[in-house]
C-alpha cells in the first residue's frame, strides 16, 4: 500500500509500505477515507519529532471503514464507518473504560504516527489496536470532516478550554490560531466567555478569529491591548496552543492574578525556566497535558450535531494522499490560507 512516511527533516514521502495486518485478536484494520495533518505532525516534519525513528508512517487523525477485525473484536464490524481518537489505550483497564486513555493502567497509552511502535494513519490502511475501544462508529448526523476534527483538534481545543477554568462572563486570551486555537475560540464562547482575545502573527488567521467574535491582535501588541482592554487586570484565563518558550512566556504575562493558564500546544521545550516565584506570588494555576480524546466526546459530539460547534469550517485544503508532500509543504508555509489540510484516499 501507499503511505506518508517520515525519512528526515522536511522529508515526508508518499511511499510504499507493507500492508497492515492483524497482530492481536483485538485489532482491526481500517481503510482510510480521510485523514488530516495536525500541528504536531509539523514538529515531526521539522525534524524534532517524538522519537529518533525514521521510516514510520505519520498521522493520527483519520476516519475510515473497517475492512478486517480480529476474532475478539465485538463492538465494531467490517463495513462500519469509524473515527479513531488520536490517543489509544489498552481498552481493558478502568481508565480506558471511561475514555481516559492517557491514564491507561496497562501503559498502553500511545498516539499513532510518532514512531515505528504504532504506525500512523496517513496511509491507505492502518491497524487499530484494541479496536473495541479505539475505533468508534461515527454518530448519526456527523460528517466525515466533522468526525476528522473530533479525532483530535476539536476535542483538544475543548479540553484546553475546560482546563482554563472558563466560567460565564470571563475574559479568555488564546495564543496561536491554528485550527486548535480557532476551535478553542469557539469552545470558549460556547462555555460562556464574555470576551475572547485571539493572538497570532498571521493576519488571515486573526480575521477568522474576529469573524467568530474574538478581538484579535498580533503577539507583539497583545500585552498592551489586553492590559488596556481590562484596565490592567489582564485575562482571567489563557489558552496557549503553540508550545514554544515565547508563547508560554506570553501566556504568563497575559494572565491575571489567580487566573488559569492552560497549555495545550505540543511542548517543544525541554528546559523551560518556569517563573515559580512569580506564579506563587500571583497564585496562578498552570495546567498542561495531552487530551484523552474520547473523554471529551460526550460534550462535544452533541454540540457538533446541533451546529453550535462547527469545526468543519476550518478545513482549508483537500488533497489526495498522493499529494501528501504538497499538503505538508503548504501547511508548513501557512500559505494560501492553509489551516486544516484534509487528505483523501
Ligand atoms: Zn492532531
Ligand atoms: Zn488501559
Amino acid at each position: 500500500m501507499k503511505a506518508l512516511r517520515y525519512f528526515g527533516e522536511r522529508d515526508i514521502r508518499y511511499a510504499d509500505m507493507p500492508d497492515p495486518t492483524i497482530a492481536d485478536a483485538s485489532d482491526a484494520i481500517v481503510q482510510m477515507t480521510a485523514c488530516s495533518i495536525c500541528g504536531s505532525d509539523l514538529h515531526i516534519y521539522h525534524g524534532h519529532g517524538f522519537s529518533d525513528d525514521t521510516g514510520f508512517c505519520v498521522g493520527h487523525e483519520a476516519v475510515g471503514e473497517i475492512v478486517e477485525v480480529g476474532r475478539d473484536v465485538r463492538r465494531v464490524r467490517v463495513g462500519d464507518r469509524v473515527m479513531m481518537p488520536a490517543m489509544i489505550g489498552c481498552g481493558q483497564c478502568r481508565s480506558c473504560h471511561t475514555g481516559n486513555v492517557i491514564n491507561c493502567e496497562n501503559n498502553a497509552s500511545a498516539c499513532y504516527g510518532l514512531s515505528n511502535d504504532l504506525q500512523g494513519v496517513q496511509a491507505q490502511a492502518f491497524r487499530v489496536p484494541a479496536a473495541d475501544t479505539n475505533a468508534w462508529k461515527i454518530p448519526e448526523g456527523i460528517s466525515d470532516d466533522q468526525a476528522l476534527m473530533l479525532t483530535d483538534a476539536l476535542a483538544t481545543a475543548w479540553f484546553g478550554a475546560r482546563m482554563a477554568d472558563i466560567s460565564p462572563g470571563c475574559s479568555v486570551a488564546i495564543i496561536g490560531l491554528g485550527p486548535i486555537g480557532l476551535m478553542a475560540v469557539e469552545s470558549a464562547f460556547t462555555m460562556g466567555a464574555g470576551v475572547v482575545y485571539a493572538i497570532d502573527p498571521v493576519p488571515e488567521r486573526r480575521a477568522l478569529a474576529e469573524a467568530a467574535g474574538a478581538i484579535a491582535s498580533d503577539p507583539g501588541a497583545a500585552i498592551e491591548a489586553i492590559r488596556e482592554a481590562t484596565s490592567g487586570r489582564k485575562a482571567d484565563c489563557v489558552i496557549e496552543a503553540v508550545g514554544k518558550d515565547a508563547t508560554i512566556d506570553l501566556a504568563l504575562r497575559l494572565i491575571r492574578k489567580r487566573g488559569t493558564v492552560s497549555a495545550i500546544g505540543a511542548q517543544q521545550t525541554r528546559r523551560y525556566a518556569f517563573p515559580l516565584e512569580r506564579a506563587f506570588a500571583s497564585g496562578l494555576t498552570f495546567r498542561t497535558g495531552v487530551c484523552s480524546i474520547a473523554e471529551e466526546w460526550p460534550a462535544v459530539i452533541p454540540l457538533v450535531q446541533s451546529g453550535r460547534l462547527r469545526p468543519e469550517r476550518f478545513v482549508s485544503h483537500r488533497l489526495p494522499l498522493s499529494e501528501g508532500e504538497t499538503a505538508y509543504r503548504l501547511f508548513d508555509n501557512r500559505k494560501a490560507g492553509a489551516l486544516k489540510m484534509v487528505i483523501t484516499a
